[in-house]
């Protein structure tokens, strides 16, 4: 088992976030995140609302994913 659960992928796919499509992003579950939308996110803070969104995105994911 890896440690994270997040990777580098450097194929390119459709961000979650943005709905575009980006060369780099994370690898997140079976979701990929581009770079640009992953640095906003850890840029964030609890108060921003845009904090919710990404955090229900997230959520959305682990459902998904687990089951
Ligand atoms: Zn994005």
């Amino acid at each position: 088992m890896p440690k994270t659960k997040t990777m580098k992928v450097r194929l390119g796919d459709c961000c979650m976030v943005c709905k575009k499509r980006k060369a780099e992003g994370l690898q997140v579950l079976n979701t990929f995140m581009c770079e640009s939308c992953e640095e906003e996110l850890v840029q964030l803070n609890e108060q921003d609302d845009k904090y919710e969104t990404y955090v229900k995105q997230m959520r959305n994911l682990s459902t998904n994913f687990i089951g």
